[in-house]
Parts: structure tokens; sequence; C-alpha cells
């Protein structure tokens, strides 16, 4: 007989109250969320795996924040982290612009030079990009995820000829979020046919 395996993410959300948002620059409510990976057989739900998402959303903007942190959506930190590692491999003076553009355009404020330089001289001491995104994945939600393998791909275009290598590093950083390989994809084919 054929069983058919696999793993399923399951969210849960209970009303978390107010929260003074910082992107709608109002009061919002926020739910609390939990992603909890479930093992499953013929689709149906056996056993929880592990919980791996944990975190507030705006029930208007639908970011997601930290918990203990919402003075900003969680992704951005993340977001800078990205666009510097990315700059290290490209030259930090040829894609500075750039990375600042794409800062703003995503965050709608200007990125910020002395994070920008702490990182990249965080990560040229060895500071591990894939697992710092490992764990920042557990505060956030889809959609944060997707603007960031959004702009990892941006800035790999725009700097390379999306040779192998190129497009395996926007693969990988969208691994270390917990996206699939067929996730990533789709997110690189609508930004394809948007352009
Ligand atoms: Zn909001």
């Amino acid at each position: 007989m054929l069983f058919l395996l696999g793993e399923k993410v399951v969210r849960t959300t209970t009303d978390h109250g107010s929260f003074d948002c910082p992107i709608c620059q109002s009061p919002q409510t926020a739910l609390h969320v939990l992603d909890k990976n479930y093992f499953t057989v013929f689709f149906i739900r056996i056993l929880p795996l592990k919980l791996i998402g944990d975190y507030l959303e705006c029930s208007h903007c639908l970011h997601s924040y930290d918990p203990k942190d919402t003075s900003q959506p969680a992704y951005i930190p993340h977001l800078s982290m990205i666009l510097s590692y990315l700059m290290l491999g490209y030259g930090v003076n040829e894609s500075k612009l750039l990375a600042a553009d794409i800062y703003q355009n995503m965050t709608n404020q200007e990125s910020d030079e002395k994070e920008l330089r702490n990182n990249i001289a965080a990560l040229s001491e060895g500071k591990e990009i894939f697992e710092t995104l490992k764990a920042a994945s557990f505060r956030l939600n889809t959609m944060a995820k997707i603007r960031l393998v959004e702009a990892a791909y941006l800035m790999t275009r725009a700097m390379s000829d999306l040779s192998y290598e190129d497009r395996l590093r926007v693969n990988l950083i969208g691994n270390a979020l917990d996206l699939s390989l067929e996730c990533i994809n789709e997110i690189i084919n609508r930004i394809q046919q948007v352009q």
C-alpha cells in the first residue's frame, strides 16, 4: 500500500489586542500567530513536529512583528543584512546605491548607512548569514519572507548575469527562510512577469 507522507504548516491565531503599528501609523489590532509544522499522511495532520513561527501580525497592513519589539516590522533588519551580504559579494562601492534604492523601495525609509557598515563588518568577520536568517524566520510571516527573497533577487539580477551561483545564492536565502524551491521560483517568475 502506498502511503503519501508529508509535512504541512498549520497557522493558528489568537487576538493580541491593540498595538501602535509603525507602518499604519495608528493603533491597530494584532493577531498572535503560531505556525506549527505537522507530519501528514494522505494530507491529514498526524503529528505536530515543531513550532516554526511565533509573531504578531497587524490585521491592517499584515506586517509581522517580533512580540518583544513592535517598533518596526521584523523583516527590516534582515533586509539590511541580506543587502549587506550581496554588497560584499558584488562590491560594496559598486552596489551601494542600488542597495539603498531597494531598501527604500521596500520599506519607504532611508537605509541606515551605519547599520549596513556594521553588517558588512560582521559578515566579513565570519557572521553566518544563513544561520542568522534561519533564526530570523521564526518572527516572519510569509509576506515578509517573500519581500526578502524579492530584494535578494532584484539586487542579484542587477549586479550579475544570473549565473548558476548567483541564482543559487537567492535560493539559499529563501531556503534559510523556510521557503520551498517551488515558492522561490514562483516569487521570481512573478517579478519577471511584472517587468
Ligand atoms: Zn499595520
